[in-house]
């Protein structure tokens, strides 16, 4: 852990679809001590398993199936277990209930296909159309049914508790489909007395949330492309259209996208990336992701903390020839009014102001992050200095493009805030006096989702230092 964090890693994700609150909670633990004796930022993604639908248990497995075979997914347990193979259990009473003759089913992430032929109030009849062999506890999703199933499982809300218990950063909602299940999820968290919940990460991985997709990332904190199940509800070769519109959306919204699986997938057993991975992962940079996530590759991989210096690389590779290239004018919301145009003009000058006047450092001061989210979007060439008093915005930001987070005590006049940015700046090492920083905030301080302040500073000319 502390190689993957010397390497680079900013977020550390719990996926709750494995392993116990146990080892969860050592592991987060872990990362948290860690983190501080190397003085890095790291937040914590708790990642829910959602909605996941399995097939029971197989008796003789693997079962081979060939297309024109008919094989019944049934809720009743007896049928299931008399003696014909070709009935399998299906323990989900809800999902049964949403399907209709004629939709397709994809099980084993979409490796086996069938067609739904007959439907009674337990049993699904379906015809094979792409054969192999089916394993217990395997996927099945339907990716044309509208499933009124709820988004979040028992397993999910003792989850969402052990993540309030242990001040998770974030938390990741998997299968959302509309920002309802977003709001299901606040109700929740408030509900089980979380005082300063974490923010939600919903996974775009449903053909519902494509469709609702503006209306999810103007309710979610950030947003990730969750590219494996993605990859089964929408056609493969369909994926690299959904990604790059969804972090063209974020970029809009400036909201923190992760780009997701697969990334490095063949450092799982080799040491070096494939030509297309290491492309993979400098194009969704390119296009602009926040941040790239590895899976398997770090979890049971052979190469972990090699995967991350090989992402890291990447990364700055990318950055380098991403500086300057950007067309920012493309990323504005084209009916933005108020304070989204104020915060635009005033991010857009402040990335320009440090550009012509090569400043050391763009110094943000913000309270929820907004002001760093904001600048952030316009992939300055000048480096992001985030200064907060808030401990949550401060581990939060390790998800946002190019911000360097820092605390500061709370201020409560601009001068004050003045004072104390550039000290925190200037205790960091980052810049010295005489340096030259654009400072930029929404004031009146507290109140958040603006930023209409900006100055250019002369490091120690206000006798700050
Ligand atoms: C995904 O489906 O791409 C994903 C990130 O989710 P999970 O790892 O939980 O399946």
């Amino acid at each position: 852990m502390r190689q993957i964090i010397r390497k680079g890693m900013n977020v550390a994700r719990i996926n709750f679809s494995h392993g116990d609150h146990e080892t969860h909670g050592e592991t987060i633990d872990r990362i948290r001590r860690i983190a501080a004796e190397e003085n890095a930022v790291i937040a914590i993604m708790c990642d829910l398993q959602g909605p996941k639908i399995r097939i029971g248990k197989i008796a003789k497995e693997p079962l081979e199936l060939a297309p024109g075979d008919t094989i019944r997914l049934t809720l009743n347990e007896k049928l299931a277990n008399n003696d014909d193979p070709y009935t399998v259990l299906l323990p989900h009473p809800e999902f049964v209930r949403d399907i209709e003759a004629g939709m397709s089913l994809l099980l084993d992430d979409g490796n086996l296909e069938f067609v739904v032929r007959e439907v009674d109030s337990e049993t699904l009849v379906c015809e094979v159309i792409i054969g192999g062999n089916l394993t217990s506890r395997k996927g099945v999703t339907a990716p044309t049914a509208k499933l009124t199933l709820s988004a979040i499982t028992e397993k999910d809300r003792t989850d969402v508790e052990f993540a309030l218990k242990k001040n998770a950063d974030y938390i990741a909602m998997s299968f959302v489909r509309s920002e309802e299940d977003l709001r299901e999820l606040r109700w929740l968290m408030r509900h089980l007395g979380g005082d300063n919940p974490p923010a939600i990460v919903s996974k775009i991985e449903k053909h519902e949330a494509l469709e609702n997709i503006e209306a999810i990332i103007e309710s979610s904190d950030a947003i990730m492309v969750a590219r494996g199940d993605l990859g089964v509800e929408t056609p493969a070769e369909e994926v690299p259209v959904h990604q790059k519109r969804i972090i063209r959306l974020c970029n809009i919204a400036s909201k923190p996208v992760i780009t997701a699986t697969q990334m490095l997938n063949s450092m799982v057993d080799n040491a070096r990336p494939t030509r297309a991975e290491a492309s993979d992962v400098y194009n969704a940079i390119m296009d602009g992701t926040d941040a790239v996530m590895l899976s398997n590759e770090t979890a049971m991989g052979n190469f972990p903390v090699v995967a991350v210096e090989t992402m890291a690389t990447i990364a700055v590779i990318a950055e380098q020839n991403l500086l300057g290239e950007r067309d920012i004018r493309r990323i504005y919301q084209p009916n933005a009014k108020g304070r989204e145009v104020i915060s635009d003009a005033i991010s857009q000058a402040t990335s320009q102001i440090a550009e012509v006047l090569q400043c050391k450092a763009i110094v943000t001061s913000t309270l929820t992050g907004y002001t760093a989210r904001r600048v952030a979007k316009e992939r300055p060439r000048t480096p992001i200095i985030c200064v907060t008093p808030s401990e949550i915005t401060f581990r939060r930001m390790a998800l946002v493009w190019g911000v360097i987070p820092m605390m500061t005590p709370q201020f409560h006049t601009i001068d004050e805030m003045i004072t104390m940015v550039v000290q925190t700046a200037n205790n960091s090492g980052l810049v010295v006096r005489g340096d030259s920083l654009v400072i930029i905030a929404g004031v009146p301080f507290g109140v958040g989702g603006q930023t209409n302040f900006l100055k250019l500073h002369i490091v120690g000319e206000s006798g700050e230092l």
